[in-house]
């Protein structure tokens, strides 16, 4: 599971007297000496990183001082930033209190003295246990939840609990954990292209006829782009919704269906009109208000098991045009009909 080890400085005083005088090299022996000891209950630290923080003073004077964690919580964040958050976090102070090392309860979260009683990689993998869901033992010095010693030794029963835990942190805080719901992303990669005209635009329209100065029954796509949460889980089902959807003129009575279909490109561009479908299409079903739902379930699964960081549609009518010589456009904005974003469109996943 990913583990990111932080050497914690004052900020603005680097060497100052309560930043933590250990080295990155230090914190890559102690990442290596804890990887046996967890070895014992399967679990694995990766990715692995170490990095440098510098925490401003009144927060870092509080862990240090009192071993007091909620200003470290709250300011995180927001008055300094934590550089590539693992799922567990260990950070290295200069004192933590009178402590060797410290868990604040439920969290995920770990901190280190300087110069603990006991060996570094015993502090740091006694404080990961508990974030592990074990308990201390109080009869046993040669195990690693004893206190205060250099035991190392994980029962079977503590193995089960750490690896258990382990999955579970794993499922609830992955950014691939489902369902999740993400939004259209509202960039370069998304607007409409018509056809029979060198030219696309921002806002996200689909049918036929786009103003008076286009050729009758010069039909428009429209072109979306998101991007998927990274990790092993393929959604077993994946719906394409807004609830954004105009209609000007009577383009689902004129055109037929709203067709989604997934599509990749690179660049968005007066190029892309009738660019072949990289899948099956589908159906949008408006139902109301604005809401419509396709079912995207099929091309989103594939793209996930593929490991695409992005799923693409584009979103067509049946027909092009019904040479009535109106306007017959679905149209999907929050405020401005010309410009494409964020929260446009949702892909639910589950
Ligand atoms: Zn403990």
């Amino acid at each position: 599971m990913p583990l990111t080890l932080y050497v914690v400085a004052e900020q603005g005083a680097l060497g100052s007297a309560i930043s933590s005088q250990r080295t990155t090299a230090d914190l890559e022996k102690i990442a290596d000496d804890i990887e046996p000891i967890w070895a014992q209950a399967d679990v694995v630290f990766d990715p692995l990183l170490i990095r440098e923080i510098q925490m401003p003073t009144e927060v870092l004077q509080e862990l240090v001082l009192t071993g007091g964690f909620e200003e470290f919580f709250a300011q995180a964040g927001r008055t300094f930033e934590v550089p590539d958050a693992g799922m567990i976090n260990g950070f290295y102070l200069r004192e933590a209190f009178e402590f060797n090392g410290f868990t604040p309860n439920g969290s995920l979260v770990f901190f280190v003295a300087d110069e603990p009683t006991v060996l570094d990689e015993r502090v740091s993998s006694h404080e990961i246990g508990h974030i592990l869901g074990l308990a201390h033992d109080p009869n046993d010095p040669t195990r690693l939840m004893f206190s205060g010693t250099n035991g190392t030794v994980l029962t079977e029963a503590e193995q089960q609990r750490a690896r258990a835990t382990a999955l579970e942190i794993l499922g609830q805080t992955s950014d691939s954990s489902l369902p999740v719901t993400i939004e259209n992303n509202g960039g370069s990669l998304e607007g409409h292209t018509p056809r029979g005209f060198a030219g696309m635009g921002s806002g996200l329209f689909a049918g036929d006829n786009l103003n008076s100065g286009f050729p009758n029954d010069d039909g428009v796509q429209a072109w979306l782009t998101f991007d998927l949460p990274t990790g092993p889980d393929t959604p077993t089902s994946a719906v394409l919704s807004t609830d954004s959807l105009v209609e000007q003129g009577s383009p689902f009575d004129d055109l037929g269906n709203l067709m989604v279909e997934p599509v990749q490109y690179e660049e968005f561009s007066a190029d892309l009109f009738d660019l072949e479908a990289a899948g099956e299409a589908s159906i949008c079903e408006p139902l109301g208000d604005g809401r419509m739902e396709c079912d995207v379930t099929d091309s989103v699964a594939a793209a996930s098991a593929a490991g695409q960081q992005r799923v693409q549609f584009r979103l067509k009518f049946d027909r092009v045009g019904d040479g009535d010589g109106s306007q017959d456009l679905a149209l999907f904005f929050l405020t401005d009909s010309n410009t494409n974003e964020p929260g446009i469109f949702h892909l639910e996943l589950s």
